[in-house]
């Protein structure tokens, strides 16, 4: 699954960027920040995105996209509709855990990762999450076969 897509920091600036209600900034924020939590080491700047605000041609780049960063700015961009963060909504759990690995994707291109790299620091990070058993050995491996057969 590919997570970035690299963009001029204007375009998403001026098409995605959007504020929305107070309460519901609470909810995202303590998703994001439980996420962040479980990292080794913070991002300097998570940002939230909106799909929905994007012309139809950037929705269609950003369909499946979680996060992205972009050239110039050392930003993780998540995108709010994204099914990770959706679900971390929801509560603390596994997909805390699997929002953490993919802003650690992003961070590691922040560092000059390629795909590639930035994959195997995804699925090494899962891979401590489930021997520190913060999501169980089934959840854990299965989800490490969807990153593995992403090569
Ligand atoms: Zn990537």
């Amino acid at each position: 699954m590919a997570r970035v897509w690299r963009v001029s920091c204007a375009l998403i600036a001026a098409v995605l960027i959007n504020p929305w209600t107070a309460a519901a900034a609470d909810d995202y924020d303590t998703a994001v920040a439980r996420a962040i939590s479980l990292l080794p080491h913070r991002p300097e700047k998570v940002v939230l995105v909106v799909r929905a605000n994007g012309t139809p041609l950037l929705r269609e780049h950003l369909k499946r996209t979680e996060g992205f960063v972009t050239r110039g700015e050392r930003v993780v961009y998540l995108v709010k509709e994204g099914e990770t963060l959706q679900r971390a909504l929801k509560g603390p759990g596994p997909f805390d855990c699997m929002l953490a690995v993919i802003i650690w994707h992003e961070m590691a291109h922040l560092d000059g990762a390629d795909e590639r790299e930035a994959m195997r620091k995804e699925e090494r990070l899962w891979q401590q999450f489930v021997l520190q058993h913060r999501v169980s050995v089934d959840q854990g491996l299965r989800y490490l076969a969807v990153l593995r057969n992403r090569h």
